[in-house]
């Protein structure tokens, strides 16, 4: 379920409203749901800034198959909602706010919002990942005119339409078998010549009569005035250029960690991924990391929310030895 910043209050301008929270988490993806569950479990009270993407990614999906407990799948946005519910019966609040600003230089930590300001005792962070962008030409003018990162929220409007989907993993494959619910035909164009998708998925798309493939390739300018008509698509081995025709174009060339916000007060690889530890520990004590902020290998839901869930227990763990000192 996508929320808009302009759906958001304004920047908080006085400390009165500032709160003062045991855990602070912020994220509502897979990762930040299950940490909040955990630690209202714990009857820490945690309040969850849901960001503008409640569910998360996991959301953008229209079915999780892999996710344990669902034999028949379950939708991605369902999923949120179910998460979402457990954590709150048990006394998890969601705001549906951004943290705009964090001072992680001392306890309680300080984050601002847009509409107040919290301290925390502890923070767990689980602000997860967006998708990348190819950076060609148009790209940005188009997007929403044809451009789109998200299958699931557009698919319906390409209707008998033909698209192209970029990518070679897990996420390019489903969704483009998924987009042809809808479309015309979609054509796959990958850099490489085989795909980093699993097994199942590349046995899907290569069966789907729909889906055909155009491979070594990469797009290097996206065509259309009011709205996408075609892209242009370079040949890696041979440097040729040719002109596909298409109404709308699906990318999934991976994410970057949402991490610009502890940029200089989290020690972080050179990607933007929270350096943790396996308890979830982050740089700095009090401070934990869950899920795709600090997880460059798995990227799944199921992982995710384990993540989150052990952010919690240790979390909870750190405000009791504290409490004790
Ligand atoms: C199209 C697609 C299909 C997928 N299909 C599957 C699948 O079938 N199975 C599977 O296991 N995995 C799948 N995945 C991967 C899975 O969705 C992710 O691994 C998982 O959602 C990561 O969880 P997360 O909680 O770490 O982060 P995210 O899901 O990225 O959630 C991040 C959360 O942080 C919030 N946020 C961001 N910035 C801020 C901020 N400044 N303040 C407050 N909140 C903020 C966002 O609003 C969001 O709620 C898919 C991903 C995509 C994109």
């Amino acid at each position: 379920m996508e929320l808009k910043l302009t759906d958001m209050p304004a920047v908080a301008e006085s400390s009165e409203e500032m709160e003062h929270v045991k855990v602070l988490v912020l994220g509502a993806g897979p990762a930040g749901m299950s940490a909040a569950l955990y630690a209202a479990r714990a009857e820490l009270n945690p309040v969850v800034l849901t960001g503008n993407e409640l569910g998360g990614q996991a959301s953008l999906t229209f079915s999780i198959e892999n996710y344990p407990g669902f034999p028949e799948g379950v939708g991605g946005g369902e999923l949120g909602d179910l998460f979402k519910k457990q954590a709150e019966r048990f006394g998890a609040r969601f705001e549906f706010d951004l943290a705009s600003e964090v001072d992680l230089s001392s306890r309680p930590f300080h984050v601002k919002t847009y509409s107040r300001e919290y301290l925390a005792d502890s923070l767990i962070i689980a602000t997860g990942a967006s998708p990348n962008h190819l950076n060609v030409p148009r790209e940005e003018e188009l997007t929403g005119r044809g451009v789109s990162y998200c299958a699931t929220c557009d698919g319906w409007f390409f209707k008998d339409k033909k698209v192209v989907v970029v990518g070679g993993g897990d996420s390019a494959l489903e969704e483009a078998v998924f987009l042809t619910r809808y479309v015309k035909s979609v054509t796959i164009i990958h850099r490489r010549d085989a795909f980093r998708a699993g097994a199942i998925l590349q046995h899907r798309a290569r069966e789907n009569a729909k889906i055909d493939f155009l491979l070594e390739s990469v797009v290097t300018e996206i065509v259309g005035e009011e709205k996408v008509s075609g892209v242009k698509v370079k040949n890696v081995k041979t440097g040729e250029i040719s002109n596909v025709e298409t109404d709308g174009i699906f990318i999934f060339i991976g994410h970057t960690p949402n991490t610009e916000l502890f940029k200089g007060q989290l020690e972080m690889d050179p990607k933007g991924i929270i350096v943790s530890d396996a308890l979830m520990h982050t740089s700095v004590p009090g401070v934990f990391a869950a899920g795709e902020v600090m997880d460059k290998t798995y990227r799944q839901v199921v992982t995710s929310a384990g993540m989150g869930a052990a952010a919690a227990i240790e979390a909870t763990r750190f405000l009791e030895r504290e409490e004790v000192r």
